[in-house]
């Protein structure tokens, strides 16, 4: 590649140095070099902030990338999560380490049509006296912040990020107000990116991954198991009795109940485990590298946990159960994940069959008594 300087060893160029040298088009030049240095930083820390995976890369990137040039006392993110029940998640960083924010900002809504009208940062103070509303300003007031970033989506606000003041000097100089400005909107960028692919695998209402991912995820486990020969387990979950449980005690209570089921069933796995809502009042739970015998320990423990369940409701509610069909895959047989699915789904019915509120694991054999079972029904009513 030719030099971008070559040019000044033109004789032309060299006949007329003194020339361009007064007229300060050296100096020029050199102002417009920086200026493309900074903005290749910018577009260097963009890349790394927009490459991050997950949403603590995503927030410790950032805060590399800031404190690379100078060290604001504090950074506090703070954004919407997907479930709409549920409060505001806050995350806060001093000295590259996270602290507890402690800041009872409980409402998004008050910024929201603000920063859609001004979507820039902005001076806390300026928007201290832009809001003119004290209940909203103070509880930011007390972490006295120097900015504060809206993180915006297409349709609404989904977040803040709150700058403190900057460590050493006084104030933050407009070389450093415009660099952060631009990080800030491609942290933002990032965050939004974060949030979306959550509403893409994520059922809204209990936060767990949704019926999509689920069947993706099937699949990749099928393939790796063979891969590696190991088996793992699926599990399904069907609330019983549910209909019955609604029609006494409303649909909301009964929506109470998935989403405290979906917290038990969540705190009671692995973090490699992964649990979806498959539809309803049915759920899935893949475990990895899981035999026969611990996908049983796994399925009872949530039975018993859900059984013990204790769901916030204005009243008491009865104590609700669940039944649970367990597959298993072996690591060397062929199987399609329907069929995987449709083994599950049969030791389930054998788990409504006798009684509810217990666990059946598939095995061969079972699909015939299921036969039998479902004829024998069939014959009943
Ligand atoms: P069984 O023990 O045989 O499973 O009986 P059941 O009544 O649970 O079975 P059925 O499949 O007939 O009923 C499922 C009920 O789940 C019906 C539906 O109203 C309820 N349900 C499905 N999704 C939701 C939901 O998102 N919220 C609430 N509250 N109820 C739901
Ligand atoms: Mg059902
Ligand atoms: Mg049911």
């Amino acid at each position: 590649m030719q030099d971008r300087d070559d040019f000044l060893k033109n004789p032309n160029v060299l006949s007329q140095y003194n020339l361009l040298q007064d007229l300060g088009v050296f100096n020029y030049i050199d102002t417009l070099k920086k200026d493309i240095r900074n903005y290749e930083a910018i577009i260097n820390a963009a890349k790394t902030i927009l490459n991050s995976k997950t949403i603590d890369d995503i927030l410790e990137s950032a805060v590399k990338e800031i404190s690379d040039r100078f060290l604001p006392s504090f950074l506090i993110f703070l954004w919407k999560p997907l479930s709409s029940h549920k409060d505001l998640v806050f995350r806060g960083y001093r000295n590259f380490q996270t602290f507890d924010t402690s800041l009872q900002i409980e409402d998004l809504a008050p910024f929201n049509s603000f920063f859609k009208q001004y979507p820039q940062p902005i001076s806390f103070d300026l928007l201290e006296y832009q809001l003119n509303n004290p209940s909203v300003t103070d509880p930011m007031k007390e972490s006295k912040p120097d900015l504060v970033i809206p993180i915006l989506g297409p349709s609404e606000l989904y977040g803040l990020i709150l700058v403190g003041p900057k460590l050493l000097e006084e104030q933050y100089s407009l070389q450093e107000l415009s660099f952060l400005d631009k990080l800030m909107a491609f942290t933002s960028l990032a965050i939004q990116n974060y949030i979306h692919y959550q509403y893409s695998v994520r059922d809204g209402k209990t936060g767990l991954y949704n019926h999509g991912f689920f069947m993706v995820r099937l699949k990749e486990e099928i393939a790796r198991a063979g891969r590696i020969n190991q088996p793992f387990g699926l599990v399904i979950i069907d609330v019983d009795k549910f209909k019955h449980f609604n029609d006494t005690y409303g649909h909301l209570a009964g929506d109470a109940v998935l989403e405290t089921l979906s917290q038990t069933i969540q705190k009671n796995l692995r973090s490699q485990d992964i649990p979806s809502r498959f539809g309803g009042e049915e759920f899935t739970v893949l475990l990895p590298e899981t035999n026969r015998a611990s996908a049983w320990v796994v399925a009872e423990r949530l039975r018993t946990a859900a059984a013990a369940m204790n769901v916030p409701w204005e009243k008491q509610l009865p104590q609700v159960t669940i039944s649970l069909g367990v597959a298993l895959f072996d690591g060397s047989e062929r199987i399609d994940p329907e069929l995987l699915i449709q083994r599950a789904d049969e030791a389930l019915y054998q788990s409504k069959q006798r009684g509810r509120n217990r666990t059946t694991v598939w095995g061969a054999g079972l699909l015939h008594k299921t036969e039998q079972l479902r004829s024998s029904f069939i014959s009943e009513q």
